[in-house]
């Protein structure tokens, strides 16, 4: 399936992502979560890609799973840091083999030492997505930053660098997590001005955890509005509140982004696929 085409439907395109899981042992229990998801029916689910270690490898085995046994048209993510020009032929081979045509297409996280230089033959998203064009046989996704990407000083060379991507061949842009939408709505008018023509999906995560919702803001750059940040410190201890806070909150930012003219959602289900059913059941009961 062209996933890029799905945008052209008048319908919103939902869709899933998830990670890797930790062990091999889990991959079955994890399939099943999947499975269990795509009674919701989303268009599409993902998978992160791990660049590290033996990740590397499962990640694709594992996305051949959902696509092939799960039956739901999965996108491989691929993540060209660390990686050389031979090693992403072999994945994009072994990729194409298992019948996934989707990629999204991304530089993946620096190392932590962040003055080193950038290692293997991709530094850039840019430079991974332009191999993959010149391989042939696939659609890409790119990634977008609604509050700017952290190593970024100038919101506007980030979103140059994201023109360029599209250019390359990025068909649909995701965005990184965000809880407040002005941050999207500004993002794609800017996105827009610079010549982005791409489908521009709102990345929603339904928080399910005060702690790891710092944690993960921290990493991505994302800020938590004071009033969520409030209420959830209230709450922090009641785990089924704060679940149901997430879903809630979610839930009204999928119905603005839709209702002001969002492609879709892409959901960062965070293997948890309880908030994302529930948001997913509401959005289509209110039309
Ligand atoms: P890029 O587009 O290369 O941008 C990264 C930074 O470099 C930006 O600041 C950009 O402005 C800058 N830049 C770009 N080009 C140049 C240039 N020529 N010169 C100087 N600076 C430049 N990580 C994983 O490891 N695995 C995953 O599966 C994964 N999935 C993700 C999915 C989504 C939807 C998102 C939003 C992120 C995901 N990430 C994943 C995290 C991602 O890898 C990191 O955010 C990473 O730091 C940047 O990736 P990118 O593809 O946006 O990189």
């Amino acid at each position: 399936m062209e996933i890029s085409a799905l945008f052209a439907r008048r319908e919103p395109v939902f869709s899933c992502e998830f990670f890797l899981p930790k062990t091999p042992e889990e991959t079955d229990a994890f399939l099943c979560d999947v499975r269990a998801l795509k009674a919701f029916n989303p268009s599409f689910v993902t998978l992160t890609y791990g660049a590290g270690g033996s990740a590397r490898d499962r990640t694709i085995a594992v996305a051949g799973r959902m696509h092939n046994e799960v039956g739901i048209e999965t996108a491989c993510h691929l993540a060209g840091i660390t990686h050389t020009r031979p090693e992403i032929a072999r994945n994009l081979e072994r990729i194409r083999a298992l019948g996934i045509t989707n990629i999204v297409a991304l530089r993946g996280d620096r190392p932590k030492d962040r003055a080193a230089p950038l290692p293997g033959d991709f530094p850039h998203a840019l430079d991974l997505v332009a191999f993959i064009r010149k391989a042939g046989g696939f659609h890409l996704a790119v990634a977008g930053y609604p509050e700017g990407h952290p190593e970024t000083r100038s919101r506007e060379a980030d979103i140059a660098r994201l023109a360029a991507k599209v250019r390359a061949g990025g068909e649909w842009v995701i965005t990184q997590l965000f809880f407040d939408n002005r941050h999207y709505f500004d993002f794609t008018a800017a996105a827009r001005r610079a010549g982005v023509t791409a489908p521009i999906v709102p990345g929603i995560m339904p928080v399910t955890g005060f702690a790891q919702l710092k944690r993960f803001t921290t990493m991505c750059g994302a800020s938590i509005p004071p009033q969520m940040a409030a209420d959830l410190e209230s709450i922090q201890d009641d785990a089924e509140a704060v679940v149901r806070y997430g879903i809630t909150w979610a839930t009204r930012q999928c119905r603005e982004l839709l209702e002001r003219g969002a492609p879709g959602i892409h959901f960062y289900t965070l293997n948890r696929s309880r908030s994302t059913a529930e948001i997913l059941v509401a959005l289509r009961k209110a039309g």
